[in-house]
C-alpha cells in the first residue's frame, strides 16, 4: 500500500532498496510514515531540513561476533548486534534480545520503535536496541553466563549511562542482566546504572518487573474508560507467558477481568475457571518448564500444541504478549467474530498491518504496543534516575509514576490523532506524538 505523502512515499521505496532484505524493519517504519503523512503536509520542514530522511537511518549500527565455549568445551559463535537509532532527545535506551529470530532487521525494528516509544513516556531517553541470535532455551547456567560475559566484552566499548542504557527483553531476564552488568562493572571499574532491569540487591528498581504488563493494563483501562468499557467483569485472553504476560494477567485479574488463555512458543493453555497465575509463575520462573505443563496440576484446563489458535478462543479484550506477527488478519477476524471489544499489544508489533486494518475497521478498540507496552522502559529511566542519585523509590511510588506516565501517554496520543483528523485512532497519534518531541528536537540540532 502506498504512503499519501508522494516524498514519504519515495523514501520508504530508498529505505527498501538500501536493505531489501529487511522486512520487519520495511514493516515498522511504513506504518510511522503512513500516520506522519498529514504532519509533513502541514510542516513540510520536516523534509526540507532533512529531519524524515535521519529519522530512517540509524546513527550507528554495531554488529559483532560473540564466540563462548558450551559445557563440553565445544566452541560456538553467535552474531550480537546493538543499533543505536536516534539519541536526540536522551541516550540510546532499548532492550537486548536473546533469540535464534535475531537479525539485523529485528533489531532495526525494535529500535526504530522505541525512538518513538520513549518519546511518548515523556524522559529523556533516545531509541536503541539490540541482542544476539543465541537461544538460551535448554543452556546450563554457566553457559548462560559464559555468553553473557562475551558478549559484554564487545558492547561494553560502546554504552555508558550518559550514552547507551541497553535492558531486557525476550530471552534476557534478571538472570542474563546480572551476568551482563557483572561483566560491564569488571571491565569498566565503575558502578553506574548502564544497564536496567538490575536485581533489587544491586541497583534495579522496584515494579521495574512488573511494569509493562500493569503499564499494558494502565492503558487499557484509560482507553477502555473513554468508550465506556472496563476490565471488570471481562473475559481476557493473553498470548506469551514471560515478563509481560505474567504481569498483564496478574494486573487485569485484579482490575475484575477474568484471564482464560496464556501460551509459549509451543502451544497455549485455556482455563475457563480463570488462569491460575501462581502456577504459571512456578512453571515458566522457577522450573523453566513448558507451559503444557499446566493441565498437570489442573487436568479440566485445556492444552492446544500451536499458538496461532488462541486467537479463536471467545473473549472481550486480546492483549498479544508474545512476539512480532503473532496475530494475523485471520487470527482479527476470528477474535472480530467473537465479540472481542479491544486489542492492545503488550509485544512490539504481534499484529500484522491485516489485523491492524481489519480491527480498526471493525471498530475494535486499538492500543499499540509503542503507547501500550511503554511502561518497561519508563520504569527503566526511572532506575535511572534513581542509580543516579543513588536512591530508592518504593514500589508504591514508581507504580504511581508508572500509572501517571500511561494516563498522560494516553491522552497525548488520542489528542495528537484528533488534532490531524483522526480521532480515536491510537496509531497514528502514538506515531505523531512520539515524533514530534523528537523531531523538533533534530530540527534544532541543524544537521547532524
Ligand atoms: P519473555 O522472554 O519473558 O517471554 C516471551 C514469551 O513469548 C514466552 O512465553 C515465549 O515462549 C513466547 N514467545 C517468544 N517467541 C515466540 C514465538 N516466536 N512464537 C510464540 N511465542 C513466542 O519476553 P517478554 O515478556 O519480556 O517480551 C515479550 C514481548 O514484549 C516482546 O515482543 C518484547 O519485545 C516486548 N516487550 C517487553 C518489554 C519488557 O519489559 N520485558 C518491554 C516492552 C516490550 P517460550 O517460553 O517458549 O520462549
Amino acid at each position: 500500500m502506498s504512503i499519501p505523502n508522494k516524498y514519504l512515499n519515495d523514501l520508504m521505496e530508498r529505505v527498501i532498496a538500501r536493505d531489501p532484505g529487511q522486512s520487519e524493519f520495511h514493516q515498522a517504519v511504513r506504518e510511522v510514515l503512513t500516520s506522519l503523512s498529514p504532519v509533513v503536509d502541514a510542516h513540510p520542514e520536516y523534509i526540507t531540513e532533512g529531519v524524515m530522511d535521519c529519522l530512517v537511518e540509524p546513527e550507528r549500527v554495531i554488529k559483532f561476533r560473540v564466540p563462548w565455549e558450551d559445557d563440553q568445551g565445544n566452541v560456538h559463535v553467535n552474531r550480537g548486534f546493538r543499533v543505536q537509532f536516534n539519541s536526540a532527545i536522551g541516550p540510546y535506551k532499548g532492550g537486548l534480545r536473546f533469540h535464534p529470530s535475531v537479525t539485523e532487521s529485528v533489531i532495526k525494528f525494535l529500535g526504530f520503535e522505541q525512538i518513538f516509544k520513549n518519546s511518548l513516556t515523556g524522559l529523556p531517553i533516545g531509541g536503541g536496541k539490540g541482542g544476539s541470535d543465541f537461544d538460551p532455551k535448554g543452556k546450563s547456567d554457566g553457559e548462560i553466563m559464559r555468553f553473557c560475559q562475551s558478549f559484554m566484552s564487545e558492547l561494553s566499548k560502546y554504552i555508558g549511562p550518559d550514552t547507551d542504557v541497553p535492558a531486557g527483553d525476550i530471552g534476557v531476564g534478571a538472570r542474563e542482566i546480572g551476568y551482563l552488568f557483572g561483566q560491564y562493572k569488571r571491565l569498566r571499574n565503575e558502578f553506574t546504572g548502564t544497564l536496567t532491569g538490575k536485581g533489587l540487591s544491586y541497583g534495579g528498581s522496584l515494579a521495574r518487573t512488573e511494569a509493562t504488563g500493569y503499564g499494558l493494563c494502565y492503558f487499557t483501562d484509560c482507553m477502555l474508560k473513554d468508550a465506556g468499557k472496563s476490565f471488570k467483569g471481562a473475559t481476557v485472553v493473553i498470548s506469551g507467558s514471560g515478563n509481560v504476560a505474567t504481569y498483564a494477567c496478574q494486573k487485569a485479574t485484579e482490575f475484575g477481568a477474568k484471564v482464560v488463555a496464556l501460551s509459549d512458543s509451543n502451544g497455549y493453555i485455556y482455563d475457563k475457571n480463570g488462569i491460575d497465575l501462581d502456577l504459571v509463575k512456578e512453571i515458566k520462573q522457577v522450573r523453566r518448564d513448558r507451559i503444557r505443563t499446566y493441565v498437570d496440576v489442573h487436568p479440566e484446563a485445556e492444552y492446544h500444541e500451536g499458538c496461532k489458535d488462541i486467537w479463536t478462543i471467545p473473549c472481550d479484550i486480546a492483549l498479544p504478549c508474545a512476539t512480532q506477527n503473532e496475530l494475523n488478519g485471520e487470527a482479527a477476524k476470528a477474535l472480530i467474530a467473537n465479540g472481542c471489544y479491544a486489542v492492545a499489544e503488550g509485544a512490539n508489533m504481534p499484529c500484522t498491518p491485516d489485523a491492524v486494518d481489519a480491527l480498526k475497521e471493525a471498530g475494535v478498540l486499538f492500543g499499540p504496543a509503542k503507547a501500550a507496552n511503554a511502561g518497561g522502559v519508563a520504569v527503566s529511566a526511572l532506575e535511572m534516575s534513581q542509580n543516579s542519585m543513588r536512591f530508592f523509590w518504593s514500589f508504591d511510588e514508581v507504580d504511581e509514576h508508572l500509572k501517571r506516565i500511561m494516563t498522560d501517554l494516553y491522552h497525548n496520543a488520542a489528542k495528537a490523532a484528533a488534532e490531524y483528523g483522526m480521532a480515536g485512532d491510537l496509531v497514528a497519534g502514538a506515531n505523531i506524538a512520539g515524533f514530534l518531541k523528537v523531531a523538533n528536537s533534530m530540527l534544532a540540532y541543524g544537521l547532524v
